[in-house]
């Protein structure tokens, strides 16, 4: 027969590992960069996957009609087309009919914060500050004698501001540490404060002063939930929704700690591992150019620098040109930036001048102006991360200065109310991925997790349907087709094809949703959510299957 599929594929287990470690530990010389292939590397497969169907990711593009067969050699696709030979020692799999797209990226995450988030007590639907210290003395009546992790509260929408004093009345001793849901402040009880040296007061601890605090973390809560195993599982889950890399922005991260648990089964997906400013001098005296490998892996690379340039919406720190619609209770009516754009520019010369990209954080528009002001200047690459309100002269700027909008969809359906509210007729201008596109802005999609869940068919459909309820899409006009968010989710890559890396994902729909009304985006936005993933594959080893 010559479609077999193996019968371990048929029964897979949830994620199967064929070639998982190197037999004899041989490992290739070091690669330049990651998007060389193919690669002769221990960890990487061929695989042979029968009947897929292509999916075009570029405008008007054609594929072979009906399904063709896509090999896998040594990482990378050799071959396509119908009926392709066997190759000796290559296992087959059967797509069925399945869509094969390139595997997905999530180009913004925080993973250690995401792999904690479950483990964190929910204050997503805080309504109020009562709310919030009432989940707080419910978890400590059950779990006496662990400190409590909170995340997810939005206290721009409370009618007042949280104070420190109530949180202690019903925390005594317990350290309790709240964590914003846009992670751009804490609110700390006293007892924690305490343990983190830092001076006591009524109000939540913001921006700078929070992230300062935020590596030591671990020290208050002992196993902070980011064992190897606890990462394990994540992968596991990002690759079971088609995932196959992830810029990792942790705060506080070393590369030591991703390399030793690289080496702890945690080998599963690309990773892109970035540096703040901090460890800027220690990254470039190591020689270490984005693109490099940490650890003699292609899969395991060093990311951009990280700066974040300016604060949140929620936290009303966002840098804006214009003041906030609340203004009036604000100590900073637009907004400021977390550092001077003589600090900036130091900053992006450096990372340029040792080889890096540079990821710049910026919501505002004033943010936004100012960061493509430095790269400009600089000269440096990379991207401008969210890019949450822009003016349309500097979308065109951005194209014109090839400089990526790394962009979160899932966030407008959180923030679409309150930048209404304090922004008004200036949310016309936010998420405004059409204008982007249009302009050629190179797009990239990603999650912020844990700010919204690591998933990309969430980014995917909320690009498409702008709209998390009945409501109509918010500023449907910069809406973006599907086949536009989809190819905006695969790092870049062109419709699989001979010289694709093998990071390949098998849907059992087709992605584009052709049998659906393009016009009705509340059906495509449901479909994209529920997309069910088949098969996904990183440099040709399977990572996750589920037939
Ligand atoms: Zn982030």
């Amino acid at each position: 027969m010559r479609r077999q599929t193996p019968a371990a594929t048929r029964s897979a287990p949830r994620v199967r590992r064929p070639g998982l470690a190197p037999a004899d530990g041989a490992r290739a010389p070091r690669p330049r960069a990651d998007r060389t292939w193919p690669l002769a590397f221990g960890t990487v497969s061929s695989i042979l996957i029968r009947a897929a169907r292509l999916v075009p990711l570029g405008a008007g593009e054609q594929v072979p009609d009906g399904p063709v067969d896509v090999l896998v050699e040594r990482g990378g696709v050799t071959a396509v087309g119908r009926s392709l030979d066997p190759v000796r020692g290559v296992e087959e799999l059967d797509a069925a009919g399945r869509w094969l797209i390139p595997g997905l990226w999530d180009q913004h995450t925080h993973l250690a914060q995401w792999t904690l988030a479950s483990q964190r007590l929910d204050l997503a639907g805080a309504r109020s500050a009562e709310d919030a210290t009432r989940a707080v003395a419910q978890r400590i009546a059950d779990y006496p004698d662990s400190s409590v992790i909170g995340w997810g509260h939005r206290s721009a929408g409370w009618d007042r501001e949280p104070t420190v004093t109530e949180l202690d009345a019903v925390s005594g001793d317990t350290p309790v540490v709240l964590i914003s849901g846009d992670g751009h402040h804490a609110w700390l009880n006293t007892t924690a404060l305490l343990h983190f040296a830092m001076p006591v007061r009524d109000a939540v601890v913001r921006e700078t002063e929070w992230f300062a605090a935020y590596p030591r973390m671990a020290t208050l809560v002992g196993n902070d939930g980011t064992s190897p195993e606890a990462y394990r599982r994540m992968l596991e889950e990002a690759a079971a929704r088609g995932i196959v890399g992830m810029v990792d922005f942790e705060f506080g991260a070393s590369r030591a700690e991703w390399a030793e648990r690289w080496s702890q089964d945690c080998d599963l997906l690309r990773i892109r591992w970035a540096t703040y400013a901090d460890t800027l001098d220690e990254v470039v005296e190591a020689g270490l150019r984005t693109g490099d490998s940490l650890v003699g892996d292609p899969r395991l690379t060093m990311g951009p620098l990280k700066i974040i340039s300016d604060g949140s919406l929620n936290t009303r720190s966002a840098w804006c040109c214009e003041p906030y619609g609340d203004a009036h209770r604000l100590e900073y009516p637009s907004g400021q930036p977390n550092l001077s754009g003589a600090e900036l520019r130091a900053l992006l010369a450096r990372a340029h001048a040792g080889g890096l990209e540079v990821a710049t954080h910026a919501i505002g528009d004033a943010a936004v102006q100012e960061a493509l002001a430095a790269y400009a200047e600089s000269g440096a690459h990379g991207s401008i991360e969210h890019a949450q309100l822009a003016r349309r002269d500097d979308v065109r700027r951005m194209a014109e200065l090839g400089i990526r909008a790394s962009v979160q969809p899932a966030h407008l359906l959180d923030d679409r109310d309150l930048a209404d509210r304090i922004w008004g007729e200036r949310s016309e201008r936010c998420f405004a991925f059409r204008w982007m596109l249009d302009d050629g802005v190179e797009l990239a999609l990603g999650s912020d997790a844990p700010v919204s869940p690591l998933d990309p068919w969430l980014a995917i459909a909320s690009a498409v349907h702008r709209s998390a309820d009945e409501r109509a899409p918010w500023h449907g006009e910069q809406a973006l087709t599907v086949r536009e968010a989809l190819a905006a989710s695969v790092d870049g890559r062109p419709t699989v094809g001979v010289g694709s890396p093998g990071d390949l994902v098998l849907v059992d729909r087709d992605p584009l949703l052709a049998e659906l009304d393009a016009g009705d985006t509340a059906a495509l936005g449901a479909a994209l959510r529920a997309m069910p993933v088949a098969l996904t594959t990183v440099a040709g080893r399977v990572v996750h299957g589920n037939y």
